[in-house]
């Protein structure tokens, strides 16, 4: 397991502080985030308040192992996950503390944040959304073919899916959505279908399998829309060539909507920097930093009131589309029941 600890300054506090800053003047951030431009967003605070950000990099899994090794000598702040299940995951574990913010509450729409503990209190919010789209081989198949998740199931295209792993948590929470929307009897026989179409095993992350359906060896393929978004903006001609031999769908527009997986965050369980915790979450709400996630990472922002502006995301969604309304926390939950299902299918 790798981890990079960014910037880490011992001395920046030394001098610094005074009578009114009861917090420490540096955060420790977890982040899952593996965005480059997420840089930029995070300096954005430090110019804005003054406080450095301490960083560990890890992937979500990586996150979890590491807080519950650390337990309560965890120097962590504030944890970033870059999904649903993860952070449920996390919050179950006990990883979070519940914060009270009337910004927060005011920002994030109640569907994507946690469930409010008891007592009060929230343990996580949604900073960002994605959506999980459909890819597919223009020459071979056309929009209809794939216009909702449950036609990726359809025999019609036994030979052709392009999905990474099931027990991914993007798909676990896709899945999990699935089981909400079908049931979950439905939703085992819609998985079995999956696994019936499949075009390959599944490997590689969702980028490879946008490239597999232009390279012809995928006829359709289930993708991350910012994955998307990155190749359509990408200065290499390799990349925009990619993007422009597949088609998207952005699936379920007239039933129950494009399934939204989210980014999001907390204060970590054993932070004694509470505030300035907070003070960072809020300030990932703020429109500068939604409109960064936004142009930055090709996401769109959870704040209501926030303009899009990513020509991108614009031209792959049509410009408005109807997205999946389900209670994320109730998506997280799903996970365990999915992956028995996954086992059970032999999805791998
Ligand atoms: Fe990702």
């Amino acid at each position: 397991m790798r981890f990079t600890l960014i910037a880490l300054s011992i001395g920046a506090t030394l001098g610094l502080a005074s009578p009114a800053h009861a917090q420490s003047s540096e955060l420790n951030l977890y982040s899952a985030r593996h965005y480059p431009t997420d840089e930029a967003l995070f300096s954005g605070f430090t110019q804005a308040t003054g406080i450095k950000i301490n960083r560990v990099d890890a992937d979500d899994a990586g996150i979890l192992a590491r807080l519950r090794a650390e337990g309560a000598a965890s120097p962590a702040d504030v944890i970033l996950l870059v999904d649903a299940s993860r952070l449920w995951r996390a919050e179950v574990d006990g990883l979070f503390q519940p914060v009270r913010s009337k910004v927060l509450e005011a920002a994030v729409p109640a569907q994507l944040r946690a469930q409010p503990v008891e007592g009060g209190g929230i343990s996580w919010f949604g900073l960002s959304t994605r959506a999980r789209v459909i890819v597919y081989d223009k020459v071979k198949f056309s929009k209809s073919d794939v216009d909702n998740y449950e036609k990726l199931a359809d025999p019609k295209l036994k030979g052709n899916l392009c999905i990474r792993s099931g027990s991914h948590p993007y798909n676990l929470s896709l899945f999990g959505a699935m089981t909400e929307h079908l049931g979950a009897a439905k939703t085992e026989v819609w998985l079995k279908g999956l696994v019936a179409n499949m075009a390959r095993s599944p490997k590689g992350g969702d980028t490879d399998q946008i490239k597999g359906v232009a390279s012809g060896e995928c006829g359709v393929a289930v993708t991350n829309s910012y994955y998307l978004a990155r190749l359509m903006r990408s200065t290499n001609p390799a990349d925009k060539a990619i993007a422009e031999k597949v088609g998207v769908v952005f699936p379920n527009q007239s039933s129950w909507g494009t399934h939204m997986n989210i980014a999001g965050g907390g204060v970590a369980r054993y932070s004694k920097n509470q505030e300035n915790a907070t003070k960072f979450l809020e300030y990932l709400v703020s429109p500068a930093a939604q409109n960064h996630f936004a142009n930055g990472n090709n996401e769109w922002p959870v704040a209501q009131g926030v303009q899009l502006d990513n020509p991108a995301l614009r031209i792959m969604s049509g410009g408005d589309f109807k997205s999946e309304l389900l209670p994320i926390s109730v998506v997280g939950m799903n996970q365990v029941k999915v992956q028995q299902m996954l086992d059970r299918v032999d999805f791998k």
